[in-house]
């Protein structure tokens, strides 16, 4: 049995439950005025029948608008070939076609792209693309919010103050850039796209931006614009119980839970909401997950702590946790950042750990890190940043970064390490 007071050296208890931050801790969001991206069907119907289209083409010009915006990557309407002039011009006045800004963007030897992303209100948030080893296609890692109001001890995100949410515009503006660094246009999935996954696992707790996120979701599903498929997007929780359910009724997605802890005494420690939902309630939750089949198996994401969760009752405590819910066990070696108190565990205690949940009939692979030679730690980018203050922001978007490589070597480059993590710590 792990004692948590002595197993996790450094962790103090002053956290109540009223201090558990609710979802709208920060500041709201500046709604864009009419932004064109992150609208869904209906919505753009509303903005477009408002610039005077009349019913019967309302199908056909929004048709249009997605094929412009999300399969051709148009930042501006003037181009869209097949749009009458005049409602160019008037969309033109009174919508705009949102694109965060790279304000720097870091490239591992592995592949992985790190981007720092300046929003229209100056926020800035990360994203990162992980490519899959040999096969041109990827993962894309996205923010919901600027900062994070929780405080999970592992994670450098939770070191910094919650800005604010992310628009449904901001969240999927992050897959359009994304894609036109990586030149991923006129492509569709299994034609050679480059960004084929999503994951909602960046800055924020998702389920604290929910009606956002479940708008930009549903962009992205959207078969006649990005169409990348509900089973293709993962959505992590650190455990809002209320709102589970309703990304699997309104997204259908994949559902990740960042569990890290087999004890209600460890987990309110590690991560501050199970004070307010406990490991009960989450795994009831869980269990209640809408299409949970051995298809669609929930992720319990466990990020390995050297001495605080990582013993061999930790392991026998999870599988007893999650018996009886399909699920996949994702081992996560620690990613020590500045500061952090946790070390990674063991090479050898990781494996035995992972021996004991697949002995179990558990897949339970030991994610490889990504991006190791890159500040790969969720958050840590933006933190450096900030701390190198304006002249860093100001740098060229195209300007290499330290230890970065060009665009020419990273598009030859054939990446050969294992499996990704999206992590995190
Ligand atoms: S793990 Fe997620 S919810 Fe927890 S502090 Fe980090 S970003 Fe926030």
């Amino acid at each position: 049995m792990v004692n948590p007071d002595v197993a996790s050296p450094g962790l103090s208890a002053d956290t109540t439950v009223a201090s558990v931050p609710g979802p709208l801790a920060g500041t709201r969001a500046p709604e864009p005025v009419a932004d064109l991206t992150g609208m869904r069907r209906n919505d753009l119907a509303a903005a477009l029948s408002r610039a005077g289209v009349p019913k019967s083409e309302l199908d056909l010009r929004g048709t249009q608008i997605r094929t412009w915006i999300y399969r051709k990557g148009a930042t501006s309407l003037n181009c869209a070939i097949g749009l009458p002039k005049a409602l160019r011009a008037r969309l033109g006045e009174s919508c705009t076609i949102g694109r965060p800004e790279i304000a720097r963007r870091q490239l591992s030897v592995d592949g992985t792209r790190k981007y720092l992303l300046r929003l229209g209100d100056g926020s800035l948030v990360e994203t990162v693309y992980i490519p899959e080893p040999d096969r041109g296609t990827g993962t894309l890692c996205l923010s919901s919010q600027v900062g994070c109001t929780l405080t999970c001890r592992f994670c450098h995100t939770g070191t910094q103050r919650l800005v604010r949410n992310l628009t449904a515009a901001e969240i999927v503006g992050q897959l359009l850039v994304a894609r036109d660094d990586l030149g991923d246009w006129n492509t569709l999935p299994g034609t050679g796209r480059r960004i084929t996954n999503v994951v909602l696992m960046g800055m924020g707790e998702p389920l604290f931006n929910t009606d956002a996120v479940i708008r930009a979701m549903q962009v992205v599903r959207d078969h006649e614009g990005i169409a990348i498929s509900r089973r293709k997007i993962t959505l992590s929780t650190s455990g809002v119980v209320p709102e589970i359910a309703r990304v699997g009724t309104e997204i259908g997605c994949m559902l990740a839970i960042s569990l890290h802890a087999t004890t209600d005494a460890l987990r309110d420690r590690l991560i501050p909401i199970n004070r307010k939902y406990p490991l009960a309630e989450l795994l009831q939750a869980c269990r209640d997950y809408p299409r949970l089949s051995n298809a669609e198996r929930i992720i319990f994401e466990y990020v390995m702590l050297k001495g605080v969760n990582d013993s061999d009752d930790d392991a026998r405590r999870l599988i007893a946790l999650i018996d009886g819910i399909p699920a996949k066990v994702n081992l996560i070696p620690f990613n020590p950042w500045p500061g952090a108190e946790f070390e990674c565990s063991d090479p050898d205690r990781l494996r035995r750990f992972g021996d004991i949940i697949n002995r179990a009939g558990y897949s339970s692979p030991v994610r490889t890190p990504r991006g190791a030679d890159i500040l790969a730690a969720c958050g840590q980018l933006r933190s450096d940043s900030l701390r190198r203050g304006r002249r860093t922001l100001r740098e060229s978007p195209d300007s290499p970064m330290s230890g970065s490589l060009s665009r020419s070597e990273i598009h030859g480059r054939r990446d050969t390490s294992a499996v990704p993590t999206l992590n995190r710590s």
